[in-house]
C-alpha cells in the first residue's frame, strides 16, 4: 500500500498511486454505481509527466510542463478554459510541481455499445505533489456536451 493517510490528507509514493486515490477515495465515494476510468497526463511535446497547475474562474485546469514549459488545458474539449483568470495551485508544502491524473465517471452507453461508448458525466483532476506526495483533487466538472472517455483521455 503506497497510499497513506496523514491527518486528513492522502499521500502517495508514486504517480501510479493516483489510480487508487481516484478510484477508491474520489470516484468510489462521489460517483457510485457507474463505470470509472483513470488517465494520466503526459506532456505531448517532451513526454515528461510533471506539471505546474493553474485553475481559472470556471475551475478549468491549465497544466504547464516543468521540463519544457508547454501549456495544455486539461480535458478542455468544450473549449472553456480562460487564461486571463488562471491562478497557480500551490501545495500545502509550498511546492507547486505535481503529477496529474484525471478520474472519469461514465454515463449510460448507447444501446449495444460498450462502457466506454457512453458520455463522461463528471471528471476529477487530481495531482500528486512531487515534493511531499500529497494527493488532492484540484478541480472537477461535468463536460458541456457528450464526450467519450477515449476522447477526453487523449486530452488529459
Ligand atoms: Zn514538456
Ligand atoms: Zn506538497
Amino acid at each position: 500500500m503506497a497510499l497513506k493517510k496523514k491527518g486528513d490528507w492522502w499521500h502517495a509514493a508514486t504517480a501510479v498511486d493516483l489510480d487508487q486515490f481516484l478510484l477508491r477515495h474520489v470516484l468510489g465515494r462521489h460517483c457510485r454505481g457507474v463505470p470509472h476510468r483513470v488517465a494520466h497526463a503526459r506532456c505531448a511535446a517532451c513526454s515528461a509527466a510533471k506539471f505546474d497547475l493553474f485553475t481559472d474562474e470556471g475551475e478549468r485546469v491549465l497544466r504547464v510542463c516543468t521540463a519544457c514549459e508547454a501549456e495544455h488545458w486539461v480535458c478542455n474539449l468544450d473549449g472553456k478554459g480562460d487564461p486571463d483568470s488562471a491562478g497557480e495551485i500551490v501545495c500545502t508544502c509550498m511546492y507547486s510541481e505535481c503529477e496529474v491524473a484525471v478520474g472519469f465517471a461514465l454515463m449510460d452507453p448507447p444501446e449495444g455499445g460498450t462502457e466506454e461508448d457512453g458520455p463522461v458525466g463528471h471528471l476529477y483532476v487530481a495531482g500528486r505533489c512531487t515534493e511531499c506526495g500529497l494527493c488532492g483533487v484540484y478541480s472537477e466538472w461535468g463536460p458541456d456536451g457528450d464526450f467519450t472517455f477515449p476522447e477526453l483521455a487523449a486530452s488529459v
